[in-house]
């Protein structure tokens, strides 16, 4: 097997010294720049609470995960995990509301989790005051995870398996050969390496410098004090010691940011209320010298008054003690709140596994002992991947920007649609002044600004009256009735769609469609003017990603696809080709070009005039592609469509953006049509049967589970091809249309069939044409168009009808023009 090294024994690494071994890899060495067991990185103080519901699948799975291991690891003199269970507590009517919606993720990911009134607050937690409450949610599967019992636990079994440990070692370089790496250099010497996976923990970024890989974490403070003894508490002290002397629930309030856990007869209290601390890497040694460890920053009691406040209030016990100490401690934050995983996109054998908390560590460090030693994590990483950014997104400041709104939201209710206030404009579509003046609000997708409506669309609710039912306030954020016109509007006349956003990846050279064959469910060894959408797979026959490949000359392919994620993958295949001898190149083409779609039932009225190309539905026809003069500038257009209409993305480049948009979007003002944002887009797409990748599909998913096979070749060799054709189908991506006009759903509810939960909801649109909600949920194989089935949304139960896979054109005969 492979030699791997580990930088770093804190919670993570350790637990993946013992996945690995237990994978039967025999040469694992663990290194860590402090004393051992407690080596003075994050998981020497932790507290370690595990709350295991998330809006994340991926993290709640990885949390139960944890869970489940750290149990089974408890003897009578080592407690891994002391499953007191959980609470958080509702002060106010939003909070109480959002409970439910945590308990219907609870519901949709297989955990357990119940709503209860204040007198069971006070039942589980007697500590509380009940005047402060208006109930909770009892999560009874969580509790305590004892960092440092469940580090000296899987040591000591890896180090059976023949793992080796090494104390004060300071991994100072990275060793490679071309590249790959071959070792680490340390300050006792060169350790060979096949594999190096980085768990530095908050140095993960200065680990990452190493191997010029951006790794976009942020070490921040974090206030976390212990009080004296609370004789309320006393009672329930457990005579063990350590982590294990509490019964009390761990207990979350976080209308204050607050969360408290008992040591004894002491309580324990985190706080996230204060103001971002930012920790300079660069002196944490100075400003650390004073305290136990470098981790720990001297604590701030001024700031810390508030808590201290509040948790007299809502626990009076504490009135009777006091604080006996206090630090800041320091771990990770990153722009979207989620851990760094995954390969180096550049450097074959070094992974990282980083910002991760005690509660996904377990779990996350199975994932990556999978992901090394088969090559497929075995859960879906989407959200994890340290590739999952784009270039401008890595800018130091908008990482600390969007990090620190991270750190001050952890507590905060957060909307599926809410859109970030920092680290803004960090790539602009040519047209954005246009559609400036437009009055879009936007969203924004890796980076980009996308326009999701615009106001200039406002009167369209006259124009196409459309009959919707009034939408309960949590739905209307982020959303506007103006996206069902822009909807109607292309579906009556025509849409113009801004796709600049959509990422684009030019694949050049003799050998460029041979790289790409391999990668993707249909051969793209068509001829030039050949369009096809196909998906990349992994070993596993999971659904990597949806591309769509355009021949655009000999050794020319221009392939859209999810992301930052499939460029690498990409440029990792490009890269592996030209060391086998290869002539070929992956570039990304985003931000240098511009791409606008032209949709709808008077498409041809819009394009025809401004090009000598012969557009009709003959001329060009459905998954071509041709190189075309329009408007007077070069442009490339391809007849396909994300909306179920007849037309064209028109790709020109950013510099003549704005030209081709200025004529385009005459014609379309001469004929009725509207610019249209991502909203109306989404609705279009719902209601055509379109998934999107990474919301209604994602590498756990087969190509028949979510309804995608008409896209798998059955003449073709693919990565994943033998594991398609053999996985069992259990269950599957239904669509789904509301009994009533008035449900809506946004994502994550959870399905219900006779009673029973069976699913979840991926994404949901309140459809104009169909006059009620159309959405998508995972459900068992063997629902059938129908079914009554019912989701959940805040706790109220909505009944909807399973229903044919595509709910607007199943025929196409919109697209066929
Ligand atoms: P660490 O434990 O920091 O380990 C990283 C290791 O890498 C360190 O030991 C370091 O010495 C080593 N290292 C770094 N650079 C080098 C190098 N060049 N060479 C060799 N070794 C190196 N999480 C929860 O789930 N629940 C909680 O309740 C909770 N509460 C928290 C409260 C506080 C106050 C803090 C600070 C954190 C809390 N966390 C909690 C977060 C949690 O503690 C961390 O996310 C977790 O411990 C990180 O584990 P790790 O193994 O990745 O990092």
């Amino acid at each position: 097997g492979p030699r791997v090294v580990v930088i770093g024994a804190g919670i993570v690494g350790t637990s993946l010294a013992d996945e690995l071994v237990a994978r039967g890899l025999g040469d694992v060495t663990v290194v860590d720049r402090g004393p051992l067991p407690a080596a003075g990185g994050s998981s020497s103080h932790a507290p370690g609470l595990v709350f295991a519901t998330n809006a994340s699948r991926t993290l709640s799975d990885l949390a139960a995960a944890t869970i489940t291991k750290f149990r089974g690891l408890s003897t009578p003199d080592a407690l891994c995990f002391n499953a007191v269970g959980g609470l958080e507590v509702a002060t106010t009517p939003e909070r109480l509301a959002e409970l439910h919606r945590k308990a219907g993720w609870a519901a949709s990911w297989g955990r357990r989790a119940e709503v209860v009134d204040t007198a069971d607050c006070v039942r589980l937690h007697p500590l509380l005051d009940p005047a402060t409450v208006l109930g909770g949610l009892h999560t009874p599967d969580d509790g305590l995870a004892d960092a440092l019992t469940c580090i000296a636990v899987q040591r000591r079994r890896a180090e059976a398996g023949g793992a080796r440990f090494l104390a004060d070692t300071q991994v100072l370089d990275v060793l490679t050969v071309g590249d790959r790496v071959v070792g680490v250099r340390t300050d006792a010497g060169v350790l060979d390496a096949d594999v190096v996976v980085s768990c530095g923990g908050f140095w993960g970024a200065e680990l990452g410098e190493l191997v010029g890989l951006t790794v976009p974490l942020v070490a921040m403070g974090h206030e976390y004090v212990t009080t004296t003894a609370v004789p309320a508490a006393a009672p329930f002290a457990d005579p063990r010691t350590g982590h294990a002397a509490a019964t009390l629930p761990i207990l979350r309030h976080q209308n204050a940011d607050l969360y408290y856990r008992q040591h004894g007869d002491r309580i324990g209290i985190g706080y996230y209320g204060h103001d971002p601390v930012v920790v300079d890497m660069t002196s944490l040694y100075d400003d650390t010298a004073d305290q136990p460890m470098p981790s720990m920053l001297p604590f701030s009691a001024s700031g810390f008054r508030a808590a201290w406040d509040e948790s007299q209030r809502v626990l009076p016990g504490l009135r009777d003690a006091a604080i006996a100490d206090g630090f800041t401690g320091i771990f990770s934050f990153t722009p979207d709140g989620g851990p760094m995983l995954g390969p180096h996109p550049g450097l074959d054998g070094f992974w990282v596994a980083e910002a991760i908390w005690v509660t996904q560590s377990a779990g996350a460090a199975a994932a990556i002992a999978d992901w090394v030693v088969t090559g497929a994590p075995g859960i879906d990483v989407s959200g994890c991947d340290v590739n999952r950014f784009a270039p401008a997104e890595l800018d130091r400041d908008a990482v600390v920007a969007r990090s620190s709104r991270a750190f001050v939201e952890v507590y905060d209710i957060i909307h599926p649609r809410a859109v970030p206030a920092e680290a803004r404009d960090l790539r602009l579509s040519a047209l954005h002044d246009d559609h400036v003046a437009r009055g879009a609000s936007f969203g924004v997708s890796h980076g980009c600004e996308r326009p999701l409506w615009f106001a200039a669309n406002r009167s369209l609710t006259e124009r196409f009256p459309i009959d919707a039912p009034g939408m309960p306030e949590w739905y209307t954020r982020g959303w506007s009735p103006i996206a069902l016109a822009e909807a109607v509007a292309t579906r009556e006349v025509g849409g113009l769609f801004d796709m600049s956003s959509l990422t684009r990846v030019e694949i050049s050279g003799p050998d460029a469609v041979a790289t790409l064959a391999p990668l993707i469910t249909r051969d793209p060894d068509r001829p030039v003017g050949s369009v096809v959408y196909a998906l990349m797979l992994d070993e596993t026959g999971g659904v990597l990603s949806d591309v769509t490949v355009a021949r655009v000359d000999h050794d020319r392919l221009v392939v859209g696809v999810n992301g930052p994620l499939d460029v690498a993958r990409l440029s990792h295949a490009a890269r592996h080709a030209r060391a086998r001898g290869a002539t070929v190149d992956v570039r990304e083409i985003t931000d240098e070009t511009c791409c606008v779609a032209v949709w709808g039932p008077r498409a041809l009225d819009i394009v025809a005039p401004l090009t000598d190309l012969d557009v009709s539905p003959s001329g060009l026809r459905y998954y071509r592609c041709a190189d075309a003069v329009v408007a007077g500038v070069q442009a490339s257009l391809t007849r396909v469509s994300y909306v179920g209409e007849f037309g064209w993305e028109i790709t020109t480049s950013a510099s003549d953006g704005s030209r081709l948009a200025a004529a385009l979007g005459e014609n379309a003002e001469r004929v009725g049509a509207v610019w249209g944002g991502r909203a109306a887009m989404d609705c279009l797409r719902i209601e055509k049967g379109y998934r999107s990748w990474g919301t209604d599909m994602t590498r756990t998913d087969s190509p028949h589970e979510a309804g995608v096979a008409f896209a798998v070749a059955k003449d073709h060799e693919f990565v994943g091809r033998a594991a398609v054709a053999e996985r069992p189908v259990v269950r599957q991506l239904h669509t789904l249309v509301a009994d009533d006009r008035d449900t809506v759903l946004l994502e994550s509810e959870p399905l219900r069939h006779r009673g029973s939960d069976v699913g979840y909801v991926t994404s949901a649109a309140w459809s104009p044409a169909v006059g009620a909600t159309v959405a998508y949920a995972w459900g068992p194989a063997d629902l059938r168009p129908g079914d009554a089935v019912t989701a959940e949304w805040f706790g109220q139960e909505r009944s909807l009808r399973v229903a044919p896979p595509v709910t607007v054109d199943p025929e196409n005969l919109r697209l066929k023009g």
